[in-house]
């Protein structure tokens, strides 16, 4: 007879990948997992070059250096920083530290998919809050609330929505919340947020001891391949993440690489404006086409299908795929009539949006 995994394991439907290839020939404009369209600093890759000169060693299995270098940008107690390979193990590691049988964990609708999965992979239960108007509701996150809430896992911006809860709501969120429940402030999107009513968190991980917040450098770094990411929390629970962590979890070469992109601030600011000149141009631009485009402070946008007759997103995006451009389905997310497009290069941009134009043209010939 073959073991049995834990129950609730077998709830779990494995994560699947944006694609990174369509059939078609020729050029493809993958535009499917926020991949930053620059790529990551030179000085990032000429780090990752050099590591290889010492591949014989363990890595610093505490990060000091990238550590000292993050808390150095942003103004923080490097020991209350803790780094992980990418930010889904640093949310693997809150639920085995937090989560068990019986407990819940509370997130909405068409949050990040990673949080269901790390919660049932911890034996405990999913609890799933409606949004409205595709963003985070904070009266029925905190109606849903319970003696078993541990975590409250929040992405701010939530991927792949593109909506942000203010600060003063994620306050809200949090002064309602059970005392000693671990709220989790994922802002993977953090950097290209600019809005005065946004923070990432760090003001409330600052001034208590209940809230953490995680980041990562596969998004505005353009480091997705290296698998890095940071937290910011409270010396109890980087104890605790410490303590289930694996000795080495973050490899020498996302060390190095991840260092030299955190003090390349101009790439950054690079990144950060191409990004932000293009939203507003995509949602023009698709919007005058007659797809939804709901309002977005990420690297990506939400097309919605529904308002054009005939309109399908499962065929759009096959449209699309020929044409080589890959988008993402958000079906899993819940959300089966929209696609989700990452701000590419221009070329990128232009090539899709005159490929919407033509299936959409094509819908009533
Ligand atoms: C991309 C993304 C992450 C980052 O994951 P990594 O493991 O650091 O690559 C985390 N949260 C959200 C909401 C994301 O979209």
């Amino acid at each position: 007879m073959s073991p049995r995994p834990n129950p609730s394991v077998l709830e779990i439907a494995p994560y699947i990948p944006g694609r990174a290839k369509s059939g078609a020939a020729g050029k493809q404009h993958k535009l499917s997992s926020n991949e930053n369209p620059l790529g990551p600093s030179v000085a990032a890759k000429e780090a990752f070059a050099a590591a290889a000169e010492t591949l014989e060693r363990y890595p610093d299995g505490s990060a000091t250096i990238l550590r000292d270098t993050i808390a150095a940008t942003y103004g923080l107690h490097a020991d209350r920083i803790i780094c992980g390979n990418g930010s889904d193990e640093i949310l693997a590691m809150i639920a085995n530290a937090y989560l068990s049988a019986g407990d819940e964990a509370v997130f909405t609708e068409h949050a990040f998919l990673v949080y269901r999965i790390v919660t049932l992979a911890a034996g405990a239960t999913p609890v799933i809050v409606p949004e409205t108007n595709l963003s985070a509701d904070v009266d029925a996150l905190l109606a849903a609330m319970t003696p078993r809430t541990k975590v409250v896992f929040l992405a701010n911006p939530n991927n792949p929505t593109g909506s942000y809860t203010p600060h003063q709501d994620v306050k809200r969120l949090r002064e309602g919340m059970p005392e000693g429940a671990l709220l989790v402030l994922d802002a993977a999107y953090a950097e290209y947020v600019r809005r005065n009513d946004y923070d990432a968190g760090i003001e409330l991980v600052a001034t208590r001891d209940d809230t953490i917040m995680t980041r990562t450098f596969s998004k505005i770094h353009g480091l997705a391949a290296l698998r890095l990411g940071w937290a910011y929390g409270p010396p109890g629970v980087i104890d605790a993440l410490h303590r289930v962590r694996g000795p080495f979890n973050v490899n020498a070469a996302a060390l190095a690489a991840g260092t030299a992109a955190m003090r390349d601030r101009e790439h950054v600011e690079r990144a950060v404006e191409h990004n932000n000149g293009w939203l507003p141009r995509l949602r023009d631009e698709i919007t005058a086409l007659g797809f939804g485009v709901p309002p977005s402070v990420g690297n990506f946008v939400l097309i919605d299908f529904a308002p054009v007759p005939g309109a399908d997103a499962g065929d759009a995006d096959a449209f699309l795929g020929e044409r080589g451009i890959i988008l993402r389905r958000v079906s899993a997310y819940g959300l089966p009539q929209m696609l989700r497009m990452t701000v590419g290069d221009d070329e990128a941009n232009l090539a899709t949006i005159a490929a919407l134009k033509d299936y959409r043209d094509g819908l009533n010939a």
